[in-house]
């Protein structure tokens, strides 16, 4: 209607409101956190991690060689044998009690350093992966103490020395979905961060120092994947936990084949978002928005793939772009924002070459009007129709902010279309029906099912794929089983 103001009008803009630096103070260098203290990696070598928002370095980071994963694997195996597992689990939840208590207290400070390294909206990191990260210490101290209730018989062992390593998406919450666990169960950890994103798991290990946890219980190496690689071929580690991209999660798998290691991955996902005619439409369209522009995609459970009814596909995108056209691209740090950096550059050429693939492949590309600053790596919010089942767009993980939108006609379609991928992590139903819920929730191939919801996360609930997303379930319960004997 003419006159009637847009909020994508100059005149409703919002004015900036940028999170202060100030309160985390970056030193140029890290080192390595071997046994309670921070050394220089033993051949001296280094890299630098940038802020993917600007290109600006951050600061250099030592890069952990096979000495220093020898070094942290003996440290590990010393705390493990002398203090942790002999301790009570009482007083070691004590001690992830006061992670967490510290993890909230210190959470300004965390939230702004992962959006600096990691380039997600300080909303995202100040409103989900800093508070699920405490609450998920909060949750395994509970456990600490309680393991022969568990349900893993009358005395369930700790396995030893855990070999973690982790993605870049949610770098702070994946070290805490790791170290959680493994400590309430008595075990040591060595964790190795992904190289673009090593500054909040270096804070957490000062955490850990300060949280006075004794020498060894946890080492944090930084390096690239040669340091993930060797960590996951020490003979001293006794469990290794991998979340990141399949193509790894095989290599993993066929490094610890043969081995008594146990092996858990956490690993790439098609997600269908699947929307029925009857769903609430307005909530399903900020669950489809939360399920794939959450965290820019870079979210392994993201819903990329909008299966939508027949009947309801032209009123779902009409309003979906229409709520795109409000999204706010730009500064991380700015609270207003809803889509920040891509997290490197590697990964802005993935996304941008599959999205190529996809236009070339003959979907149609639609993006709302949006500039994208000109350092940094950026993608603008996308969503692809006429999108057909063997697109490449609708088969491969693509990590970025990029919807494939299908459509079904039937309840038995949207199975077979949802089913129809070599991932099986999560999937989400809209829909009135109670009944239907339980009917699809019962024939998806995935670990978890949203219903009327999407990408939602609770420590006490389980989390895990089938088939190419992996095995093991990380949260609640089932997430002791990984790091226990029993
Ligand atoms: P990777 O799987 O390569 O990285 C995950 C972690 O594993 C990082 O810490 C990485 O180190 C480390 N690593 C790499 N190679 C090895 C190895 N051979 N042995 C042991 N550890 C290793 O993911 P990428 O960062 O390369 O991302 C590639 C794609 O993977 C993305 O485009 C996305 O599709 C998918 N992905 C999925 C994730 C999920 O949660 N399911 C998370 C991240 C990515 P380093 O970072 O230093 O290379």
């Amino acid at each position: 209607m003419a006159g009637t103001p847009q909020l994508t009008d100059p005149a409703w803009a919002y004015a900036p409101a940028p999170e202060s630096a100030a309160i985390i103070s970056i030193a140029p260098e890290y080192g390595l956190f071997i046994d309670g203290r921070m050394r220089p990696a033993a051949d001296g070598r280094q890299f630098t991690t940038i802020n993917p928002a600007t290109e600006e370095p951050l600061a250099r980071v030592a890069r952990a060689g096979q000495a220093d994963v020898d070094a942290a694997v003996a440290a590990a195996t010393a705390a493990f044998e002398r203090v942790w597992r002999p301790m009570p689990g009482a007083e070691r939840a004590k001690y992830l009690y006061r992670i967490a208590r510290i993890v909230q207290e210190r959470a300004r400070e965390f939230a702004v350093l992962e959006s600096l390294d990691n380039g997600k909206p300080i909303r995202e990191s100040r409103d989900v992966d800093v508070p699920l990260a405490a609450a998920h210490f909060f949750y395994y101290a509970g456990w600490a103490d309680k393991l022969e209730h568990a349900g893993f018989g009358p005395a369930p062992r700790p396995l030893g020395v855990a070999g973690q390593v982790i993605p870049w998406n949610f770098p702070l919450l994946m070290a805490a979905w790791k170290l959680a666990p493994a400590l309430a169960a008595g075990n040591t950890c060595v964790l190795k961060p992904a190289e673009t994103t090593p500054l909040t798991a270096l804070l957490l290990a000062e955490v850990c120092q300060q949280a006075g946890l004794p020498p060894g219980v946890v080492n944090v190496l930084t390096g690239a994947g040669a340091t993930g690689a060797a960590l996951v071929a020490h003979p001293g580690v006794r469990k290794v936990a991998f979340t990141g991209s399949t193509q790894v999660g095989k290599q993993i798998a066929a490094a610890v084949a043969g081995t008594p290691k146990k092996l858990t991955l956490e690993l790439g996902g098609k997600a269908a978002n699947i929307v029925f005619d009857d769903a609430p439409l307005d909530q399903a369209i900020e669950g489809i928005v939360n399920g794939i522009f959450f965290n820019q995609g870079h979210v392994c459970c993201a819903g990329s793939r909008l299966l939508v009814q027949e009947s309801a596909a032209d009123v779902v995108l009409d309003r979906l772009r229409r709520r795109l056209a409000t999204l706010r691209l730009g500064d991380p740090l700015d609270k207003n924002t809803d889509i920040g950096a891509i997290n490197s550059r590697e990964q802005l050429t993935k996304i941008r070459e599959l999205s190529d693939a996809g236009e070339a492949e003959g979907a149609q590309r639609w993006s709302p009007p949006c500039q994208l600053p000109e350092r940094g790596f950026w993608f603008a919010p996308t969503i692809f129709t006429g999108v057909s089942q063997s697109h490449r767009i609708a088969r491969e993980e693509i990590f970025g902010p990029v919807l494939s939108v299908l459509t079904f006609r039937t309840p038995a379609e949207a199975v077979a279309k949802a089913n129809n991928t070599p991932y099986g992590l999560s999937a989400g139903v809209w829909t009135d029906k109670g009944s239907r819920i339980l009917w699809l929730a019962q024939r998806l191939r995935a670990g978890v099912v949203w219903a009327n919801t999407f990408n939602k996360f609770d420590p006490a609930s389980p989390f895990g794929g089938y088939r190419e997303s992996g095995y093991g379930r990380e949260g609640g319960r089932h997430g002791l089983a990984a790091y226990l004997d029993a």
